[in-house]
């Protein structure tokens, strides 16, 4: 991608933020690792990247997103190539996707298949294995898995018909597994019965219109099986990572669980930072079917509290790129895969929303984007800080730019953006990605399939963000 020895590049003039805080440096890149940090560095012949103005964070750890995606009747827009172009462009260097286990499938069987998709990805990546069924023995696969760099499992409360949910005795057996294996279990939590019941009343009444996606889908739902996965993971002693939490009461039941000495990270997503469940009555509705749905505004205004007292510790984009057609060409919530794209625009809306309004400063966009999910996931310190050897995974961020975020502007092959219309703080100027540049502010540049399979480390639960 660049002339001159691969992985090699000087990074001059910005200003180095990572969780720790914020200098200014210079960082010398070579072999695709950091190899040097200081005040003043001058080029050994390596290409230099200006950097003067700019903020210099670790590349973006997106622990949570959905390429390729086949969930009845849809198949995301975006595959690994598209998806990870759109990593790029909005500093995202390492993302971890999902290989899903069928009933009956071994597990590594199910890593395996997905890797082949994953070989055309452009940033780096690992992948978590989503657990359904543990009756065939399954549960041993776990130490081999370890060895191959595979630490984490996601397992469903809710989604029988699509083939995602667990039940509880499988995920308390996982759990159990999970804890001497050195794993951690992300769970999407909602409560099955709850959110069925509720969806099949509105659908009785013939309430399927997207307007009416949010109220369908309780609150409670949520709550309940929060409370029932802090309770499972106080049990087995198990690391838990709740994604995309939507409602205060969650956030409160993590930071009060954690403060019990239960092992948990808690995350939640750009659209539950930026949008409320307003948005359900108007037109817009269509770009925001995801689950959970949007909450209230005071919801809303909580997950940021949340995160500034750190009772929250990630966000990440939840990513699933269908296209709005995919949406209106049926017209009912209830006839839709849910899931929204956001991978490119996870960094610009923390970074304007969050220490543009003055919730955050810039080391807690690097703390809660990059070296939490790499902790939480056996990446650090490898990914996730700017540290002398680990990699050369930087977002060179202008501070200054005001750009618009626009449908017609997204890269993702889902066409459009939810935030369509919103203003942000700042651009990504460039991505290094190894030590080379994988984004320039204006192309991706990483060639399909540059991105590398990262093996990841086991998780501690002494050891969590
Ligand atoms: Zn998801």
């Amino acid at each position: 991608m660049s002339e001159g020895p691969a992985g090699a590049l000087l990074v001059r003039g910005g200003t180095v933020v990572t969780a720790a805080g914020a200098r200014r440096a210079h960082i010398r890149c070579r072999d695709g690792r950091i190899v040097e940090l200081g005040p003043d560095l001058a080029s050994q012949g390596e290409p230099v990247l200006d950097a003067d103005g700019a903020l210099v964070f670790p590349g973006v750890i997106d622990p949570h997103l959905h390429f390729a995606l086949v969930s009845a009747p849809h198949r995301t827009a975006d595959d690994f190539d598209t998806g990870s172009a759109a990593a790029l462009s909005g500093g995202v260097t390492t993302f971890i996707d999902f290989a899903h286990q069928h009933a009956g499938e071994r597990l590594s069987a199910a890593v395996d298949a997905r890797l082949d998709e994953a070989a055309r990805s452009r940033a780096d990546y690992s992948l978590h294995v989503i657990v359904t069924d543990v009756a065939g023995g399954q549960l041993a696969e776990l130490a081999a898995l370890t060895e191959r760099g595979f630490t984490s499992a996601k397992v469903y409360t809710t989604y029988r018909p699509s083939g995602f949910y667990c039940d509880d005795d499988t995920i308390v057996s996982l759990m159990e597994a999970a804890r001497t294996a050195g794993w951690i279990v992300m769970v999407h939590c909602e409560n099955d019965a709850l959110v069925e019941g509720s969806r099949a009343r509105f659908a009785r009444l013939g309430h399927v219109g997207f307007a009416y996606h949010g109220r369908a889908r309780p609150a409670l739902a949520e709550l309940e099986a929060v409370q029932r996965m802090l309770l499972f993971a106080r049990t087995t002693r198990c690391p838990v990572y709740l994604v995309h939490l939507s409602v205060a009461e969650s956030a409160r039941l993590v930071a009060r669980a954690r403060a019990e000495g239960v092992p948990a990270v808690g995350e939640t997503c750009p659209h539950f930072l930026v949008a409320d469940a307003s948005v359900y009555d108007t037109e817009r509705a269509v770009r925001f079917i995801h689950t959970p749905p949007l909450r209230s505004g005071e919801d809303r205004r909580a997950l940021w509290e949340a995160l500034e007292a750190r009772h929250l510790q990630t966000v990440a984009s939840d990513h699933c790129g269908y296209t709005l057609r995919q949406r209106t060409d049926y017209g009912d919530f209830t006839r839709v895969a849910p899931g929204i794209p956001g991978t490119e625009t996870l960094l610009p809306l923390v970074y304007t929303y969050g220490v543009g309004a003055g919730r955050l400063g810039p080391a807690d966009v690097a703390r809660i984007c990059a070296e939490n999910p790499a902790r939480a996931f056996g990446l650090f310190p490898r990914k996730g800080t700017i540290v002398e050897g680990g990699d050369a995974d930087l977002v060179v961020y202008d501070p200054s730019a005001r750009a618009r975020i626009e449908d017609g502007r997204v890269r993702s092959a889902a066409g459009y953006s939810p935030f369509d219309g919103m203003e942000v703080h700042g651009r990504v100027a460039a991505t290094v990605l190894r030590g080379e540049v994988a984004y320039d502010g204006a192309d991706v540049r990483a060639p399909r399939g540059y991105g590398r399979r990262i093996p990841r480390k086991g998780v501690r639960a002494d050891a969590l963000p």
